[in-house]
């Protein structure tokens, strides 16, 4: 028998086994079959019991950094704030972060590439992180002030990559993420995907001021 579970936020889950999950409402998911949803730490994953063990069917994102995570400028065109220009397409999310914050993966994946450029190099990137989620999807991980992992190893959703900074092409440090799709161009809006753990992590945080 399918029964509803009460999520209290908006949580992206990606399904990674069959069945598919089903949402009825932002709030709610439908699990069948054993399903049971758990939490451990900022990410939260749908396990199905198979008698000697479990199986996760379904993981949330993590969050980018520690909470309390604080946006400073969203997805979308805005006046460039580095050279003034209108209308530049914005193609990720800026999280604020002092230098030296830690920076979690969102997803899991590989690692796909590491630039190291360093402070005034004239890359835009500056010390970046580039995960590959193995769904199609390449996330930026930008202006590092150090990267902490290698091309080629496996990463959890909240591995830690680095800790954020200041390089590239910046007006100060922050953590900028970026989503592309593997074959180059397009990017993503990452928010519909990181809004749910972001509000909750904030909302524990929060509660344990
Ligand atoms: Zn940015």
């Amino acid at each position: 028998m399918p029964h509803l579970v009460e999520i209290g936020w908006p949580i992206y889950m990606r399904p990674v086994a069959d069945p598919p999950l089903e949402f009825p409402n932002r709030d709610q998911l439908m699990l069948r079959d054993n399903l049971t949803v758990v939490r451990v730490g900022a990410i939260y994953t749908v396990e199905r019991d198979e008698g000697g063990g479990s199986r996760t069917v379904a993981t949330s994102y993590a969050v980018p950094l520690p909470a309390p995570i604080k946006v400073n400028s969203r997805y979308g065109y805005r006046t460039d704030p580095v050279t003034g220009k209108k209308g530049a397409l914005h193609a990720g999310i800026d999280f604020a972060a002092r230098t030296g914050t830690p920076v979690f993966s969102c997803t899991r994946g590989t690692v796909y590439r590491v630039d190291q450029a360093g402070v005034g190099s004239g890359v835009n990137n500056g010390n970046c992180v580039i995960v590959n989620d193995g769904e199609g999807k390449l996330w930026y991980y930008m202006h590092l002030s150090r990267v902490l992992v290698r091309k080629g190893e496996a990463i959890r959703p909240g591995a830690q990559l680095g800790l954020s900074g200041a390089t590239g092409k910046v007006s100060g440090p922050h953590l900028h993420v970026q989503i592309v799709d593997a074959n180059g161009q397009k990017s993503y809006d990452p928010w519909p995907l990181l809004a749910g753990v972001i509000e909750a992590a904030n909302r524990r945080a929060g509660a344990q001021v």
